[in-house]
């Protein structure tokens, strides 16, 4: 069978295949999870007339998890399935809405989407991260929000950053951003966003007044 394949200028590609959840335990194909099938469905054949880099990048695209999505709920009034509570932000499961805590993500950071080049940087460095989503009702479509990512993965890119900085004549990157106070006004401003709806008694999708950030 390899002999055939070979003739054939294919070349095997074998690709993890994760569940769309926190855990992203590897998906099983054979009720058996005989390694021999398992393998035979994970294996995908690339041409070997590709260039090494173009089957790099199919290999590398076929095996990336999908994103995992977090909804920023227009309406707070939910609770998690599982254990009651709720929260700013959501991920929906098969049973219903679950807070943050139980899908195990609540301890990440919200980056605000608008820098590209930052988000790339931080996501990169960050092993687990989920894309935050909240519905434009005026739009009818969810809309990406920003990220959240590893609070470690924000500091390695701020620290990177300061210390390209720091060489005489090294490039700067990110356009002088800093990183700590933009991850800080970040997450602040979606603490506030929920605050400040209360404190006026505005519904969860009236505009929010303008406001400074924190000093
Ligand atoms: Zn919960």
């Amino acid at each position: 069978m390899d002999e055939v394949l070979r003739s054939d200028r294919l070349v095997a590609s074998e690709t993890s295949y994760v569940a769309r959840k926190p855990s992203r335990q590897t998906l099983r194909f054979s009720e058996s999870g005989n390694p021999t099938i398992e393998r035979l469905y994970r294996t995908h054949w690339i041409s070997s007339k590709l260039s090494e880099r173009k089957r790099e990048r199919l290999a590398e695209k076929a095996s990336r998890a999908p994103e995992l999505v977090v909804i920023q709920p227009l309406n707070d009034a939910w609770t998690c399935h599982q254990c009651g509570g709720t929260g700013d932000l959501l991920m929906m499961e098969n049973p219903g809405p679950a807070c943050l805590r139980c899908v195990g993500l609540h301890d990440l950071e919200f980056l605000a989407a608008g820098d590209a080049l930052l988000t790339r940087r931080v996501k990169a460095k960050s092993a687990r991260h989920a894309v935050v989503v909240r519905f434009s009702r005026t739009r009818r479509r969810y809309e990406r929000q920003g990220l959240l990512v590893e609070p470690q993965a924000l500091t390695q890119v701020a620290r990177l950053r300061n210390t390209t900085r720091a060489r005489p004549g090294a490039r700067r990157i990110d356009g002088g951003l800093d990183l700590d106070r933009y991850a800080r006004t970040a997450s602040w401003i979606l603490r506030q966003q929920r605050r400040i709806r209360r404190v006026f008694g505005l519904a969860p999708t009236a505009p929010i007044p303008p406001l400074d950030p924190p000093g």
